[in-house]
């Protein structure tokens, strides 16, 4: 067995094994994708220190890191059940388990996609799910909001002080946002907000998107708006589904932790984007990894030795 198994390969989980391999505690890192999410995204212009990466380059840096260390890595293993206990198990598959002392979750999490044609096809074509990532990649052009939630009408904010107009487009008949912030979007000269619309198809010359079609569902209207991006902001959905029942998770699923990146459980820590952490980026998740790492680390050494 682990003194610490890590469960999630991407930014938080990465931290997290090497602050631990570095506190000579034996661990392991195991998960499905090496990487995570970074192995989704182009350009990374906003981790501290390092002006410009990309996705494939920033996991395989990843993994270098850790291979740095006597980390035992295993890839392709899909976490299913979580057991509390003495021992903290964690079933992978359909039949086995791994065990360990402490156990750091960091599984993180998947943008809800609008499941569209297009969408896919022109992914990282102007089709993006990430203002704070790939706001500035648009200045002076027209760019549409997917959802007048929260997180949409702060990304419009956010987009109407870089691109030339930014259209929000809500499927339901009023915006769920905080009034504070749908009174800041009507304060906006360059923004729209359109309700009632359901985005149809996402349409591009093949190499980048030219516009997106909409349907008024009040009127049934079909309508084409031109436009060089989409920023699709309907939700972040953390991997925690296999946590259900066992780990604290707030209303949208999300693993409730303290500032130690502690959960409900005993000696069961937890960081990065499946957590209720407020922002979801690199930066903010290699931190909340090494937190959570030193505390599972702490965890340990404060129990009694048998
Ligand atoms: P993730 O990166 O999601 O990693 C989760 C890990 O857990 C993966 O290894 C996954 O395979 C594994 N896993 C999930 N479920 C299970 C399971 N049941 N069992 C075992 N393993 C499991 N952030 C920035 O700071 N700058 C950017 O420019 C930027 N651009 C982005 C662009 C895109 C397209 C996307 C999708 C995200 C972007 N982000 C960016 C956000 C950033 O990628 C995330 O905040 C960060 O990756 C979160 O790290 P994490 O380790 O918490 O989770």
């Amino acid at each position: 067995p682990y003194q610490v198994l890590v469960v999630g390969q991407g930014p938080a989980g990465v931290s997290a094994a090497i602050y631990l391999a570095r506190k000579g505690i034996r661990t392991g890192l195991v998960g499905e994708r090496f990487g995570g999410q970074v192995n989704d995204t182009l350009a990374i212009e906003n981790l501290i220190s390092v002006p410009h990466t990309d996705g494939p380059k920033l996991a395989a840096d990843l993994r270098a890191h850790a291979s740095a260390y006597e980390i035992d890595i295993i890839d392709g293993v899909k976490a299913t059940e979580l057991v509390p206990g003495e021992q903290v198990e964690v079933k992978v598959g359909d039949e086995a388990s791994l065990r360990a002392d402490a156990v750091v979750l960091a599984t993180g999490a998947r943008w809800r996609h609008m499941n569209v044609p297009g969408e896919d096809e022109y992914r990282n074509k102007g089709v993006t799910y990430c203002p704070h990532c790939d706001g500035p990649l648009f200045k002076g052009k027209d760019v549409a909001v997917i959802g007048g939630g929260n997180s949409g009408a702060e990304a419009a904010l956010d987009l109407a002080g870089v691109a030339r107009h930014v259209t929000v487009l809500e499927f339901a008949p009023t915006c769920k946002a905080d009034q504070i912030l749908l009174d800041r979007l009507d304060a906006s000269p360059n923004v729209d907000i359109l309700t009632n619309a359901a985005a149809s198809e996402v349409v591009g010359d093949g190499s980048q998107v030219t516009a997106l079609r909409y349907t008024d569902r009040a009127s049934g209207q079909p309508h084409e708006l031109a436009l060089d991006g989409i920023f699709v902001q309907i939700g972040l959905v953390p991997n925690t589904e296999w946590l259900k029942g066992v780990v604290g998770l707030d209303n949208r699923g999300q693993i409730v932790v303290d500032a130690k990146g502690a959960t409900d459980v005993p000696r069961v820590f937890a960081a990065g984007d499946c957590t209720d952490v407020p922002y979801k980026q690199i930066v903010v998740a290699t931190g909340a990894g090494a937190t959570a790492g030193l505390s599972s680390w702490e965890s340990l050494i404060r129990t009694a030795v048998p």
